[in-house]
C-alpha cells in the first residue's frame, strides 16, 4: 500500500477539511489545529477563510514534556469541536490567483 498523502504541514495535530474542500476534492482546504510548543494556545485555523479560534491550554513554560503534552490533549477536544463545526460549513473557496 502505498502512501500518496502529502505530509502535513509542521505543528499541525488535526485537520478538518471544509465543505468546499470535499465539493472541489482540495484536502488543502481544511480547517487545522496547530500547537506551538509552550505557547500555551491550540489555534485552529481555516484555510478557506482564514477564521481561526484560539483554544488555551493553561500551560506553563517551566512544563515537562509529558505535562506540556497532557494539557494540550486536554484542550484538543474544545479545539477539535470549532473545527468540525467550522468546516461543517465553511463553503469558503480559495482564490483562482492561488492566493489564500
Ligand atoms: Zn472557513
Amino acid at each position: 500500500m502505498s502512501n500518496t498523502q502529502a505530509a502535513w504541514p509542521e505543528g499541525v495535530i488535526a485537520r478538518y477539511i471544509t465543505v468546499a474542500g470535499v465539493a472541489i476534492a482540495d484536502p488543502e482546504l481544511a480547517v487545522e489545529i496547530t500547537y506551538t510548543s509552550h505557547s500555551g494556545w491550540l489555534t485552529a485555523t481555516c484555510r478557506g477563510c482564514e477564521q481561526d479560534e484560539d483554544t488555551e491550554t493553561h500551560g506553563r513554560l517551566d512544563d515537562p514534556p509529558e505535562l506540556e503534552a497532557e494539557r494540550v490533549e486536554e484542550a484538543l477536544p474544545a479545539a477539535r469541536t470549532w473545527a468540525q463545526s467550522h468546516a461543517e460549513k465553511c463553503r469558503a473557496m480559495p482564490r483562482p490567483d492561488g492566493a489564500r
